[in-house]
């Protein structure tokens, strides 16, 4: 790990800072973090390290986090992302108690922060296009130009400006820039918009704000106008760090302290709003909250605990470098979280039919399986058994190789609670030559899965009686993606090609009768197969449709996950 000091405390570098700022007795020891998303797209795994990082810092030091909407670009914004980015803040797990802000809430107040600057001469009205302004900003190597409006009086700033909340110009007309310094090798610097003009309604303020803040101006003074004593925030941001010093030395306001870190990318899949916005605009996904979908949405209906997620939150650690995080991690922790608590039962995905030659015709009898197979306390379940049953097709070969443990002519196997059964007979398609059938025989001593002659068998399969079996509709789930990095295509290329043709494979297949009770959202898991949530959407009261969570094959290869090159 890179994060500084990290073998001696255990904490990462963010933490520390905040450590050594308490023990200096800066801001009173006080520590109040915030969550500043913008509501124009649902939260990914990304956000939530951000959160978990936010939050948990508070938590840490006994401290508050807010949950703020920068909300100043009406265009792209809306109340719909708004709720779901609250709902799954929720469902991770914190609490930003009677802390919910809107920058939109600080129009007025920043206006009048605004008129301060005019009036102290650091901000005038440039009536430049975003074009010529884009033209005059010089480039890393070259400084800037002057805007030829630069040297406008207070006074005549003073009365533009106003004019331009009053809505005397239109859209475009007319900008309020910092004064600063086009000179400056840091761009950011170099005169800075503040104010532009433009009617579009915002989401709550309505038609009352005919101009409207920029992120870089706003953002910084809402963290001081809250109190926040830390803001932090990803990399990109840190370059913009001298000009939020600038706006609150001129205004002289309470000063948070910004720590950067880095983004956290995820392997085959990818995170930026824009490309996540295609898939679901251009109809790849079925909308946000599709189960393969990065967003938090998207795994909570895949049937990811939060615990799962918070916990990978953990792991991938924080750090300075920007990095790929292996997805395998993160399902890997999704397994450990549900091992522990998932409730186990019998489903056949790919079923072939048994027939129990001697057990008698329209006999049937209830065996018991534990729901969980280490901790009794969840109870059992009844498993209806019967002459007819399916099992997996793949549990049987034909022509088996020696280290096949499973169904084979003349091979017994173990039924998973049940009895022992032998293979005897195939029945074929005529056609095709595939088997169809299997016609096996049953020990009626081995009940519930012991021979009393103490005879062993090497596998156990699982079943479900053919005639007490429900059929439900399962959606097996896979990676969105078939590249690790979609993002990397090249000339003319688009991360949409690179897309998973297997990501989503429906099937229907026979599930024992005990899961038609199971409540929307739940997540179990099939023994031999992986764990399946209850689909939110689309179950219907008796009629479960299952997504499949994660496979119970653990790709992890171990180690922290955070800082792998
Ligand atoms: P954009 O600003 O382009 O709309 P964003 O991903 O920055 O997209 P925000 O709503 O601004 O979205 O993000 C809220 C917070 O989450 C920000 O503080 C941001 O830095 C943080 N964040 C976003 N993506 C990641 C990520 N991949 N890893 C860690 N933190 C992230
Ligand atoms: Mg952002």
């Amino acid at each position: 790990m890179e994060s500084i000091g990290e073998q001696s405390t255990g904490h990462h570098f963010i933490h520390q800072r905040i450590a050594e700022d308490c023990a200096a007795g800066r801001y009173e020891g006080r520590v109040h973090t915030r969550f500043p998303p913008e509501p124009n797209g649902y939260l990914h795994i990304g956000h939530a390290a951000s959160i978990c990082l936010n939050f948990g810092m508070a938590e840490a030091f006994g401290g508050l986090c807010n949950l703020r909407f920068d909300d100043t670009n009406p265009i792209r914004e809306t109340s719909e992302y708004a709720e779901s980015i609250m709902e799954d803040i929720r469902w991770l797990g914190f609490d930003w108690g009677d802390r919910l802000f809107y920058a939109s809430d600080y129009f007025e107040q920043l206006y009048q922060l605004a008129l301060e600057l005019v009036r102290a001469g650091k901000a005038f009205v440039c009536d430049l296009s975003i074009d010529e302004i884009r033209a005059h900003r010089g480039t890393l190597t070259e400084p800037g130009r002057e805007s030829p409006y630069r040297d406008r009086s207070i006074e005549e700033n003073l009365a533009l400006f106003q004019g331009m909340r009053a809505g005397d110009f239109p859209d475009g007309s007319k900008v309020l820039r910092a004064r600063i310094d086009m000179g400056s090798p840091n761009l950011n610097l170099r005169d800075p918009v503040m104010y532009r003009i433009s009617r579009a309604r915002h989401h709550r303020t309505g038609d009352s704000w005919p101009i409207y803040p920029m992120y870089d101006w706003a953002h910084g003074q809402s963290d001081s106008i809250e109190g926040i004593t830390h803001s932090i925030c990803t990399m990109e941001f840190e370059d913009h760090r001298p000009l939020y010093d600038w706006f609150i030395e001129q205004l002289g306001i309470h000063h948070p302290r910004q720590i950067e870190f880095a983004r956290r990318n995820l392997s085959y899949t990818v995170m930026s709003k824009r490309h996540l916005l295609r898939l679901v605009e251009e109809g790849h996904v079925a909308g946000w909250d599709d189960p393969r979908m990065p967003t938090l949405s998207g795994m909570r209906r895949r049937g990811y605990p939060s615990g799962g997620v918070r916990e990978f939150c953990e792991r991938i650690g924080v750090g300075r470098r920007e990095n790929t995080v292996d997805i395998s991690l993160l399902e890997h922790c999704i397994r450990q979280d549900l091992e522990g608590r998932a409730l186990r039962y019998m489903g056949v995905l790919n079923p072939i039919k048994v027939v129990i030659e001697n057990y008698p015709e329209g006999a049937e009898e209830e065996l018991e399986g534990p729901l969980h197979p280490t901790d009794s306390s969840f109870g059992s379940r009844v498993l209806p058994f019967s002459r007819e049953l399916y099992i997996e097709a793949t549990d049987f070969m034909e022509d088996p190789p020696r280290k096949f443990f499973r169904l084979g002519p003349g091979r017994e196997v173990r039924l998973r609670y049940g009895y022992f059964i032998t293979s005897k007979d195939v029945v074929k398609d005529p056609d095709t030559g595939a088997v169809v059938e299997l016609r096996c025989t049953y020990d009626p001593d081995t009940r519930g899965g012991q021979a009393p002659d103490g005879r062993k068998v090497k596998g156990t399969i699982h079943w479900v009686s053919a005639r007490h079996a429900q059929t439900v509709e399962v959606r097996l789930y896979d990676r969105l993606f078939s590249v690790s990095d979609p993002t990397d295509v090249p000339e003319g290329g688009s991360f949409l090609d690179h897309i998973n043709p297997d990501s989503l494979t429906v099937i229907h297949c026979p599930v024992e009768p005990a899961l038609r009770t199971l409540e929307a959202g739940a997540v179990i898991q099939f023994e031999r197969q992986g764990y399946f949530c209850v689909d939110r959407e689309d179950s219907r009261p008796g009629a479960p449709v299952f997504n499949r969570t994660v496979t119970l094959r653990d790709s992890w290869k171990g180690g922290a996950g955070g800082e792998k090159a």
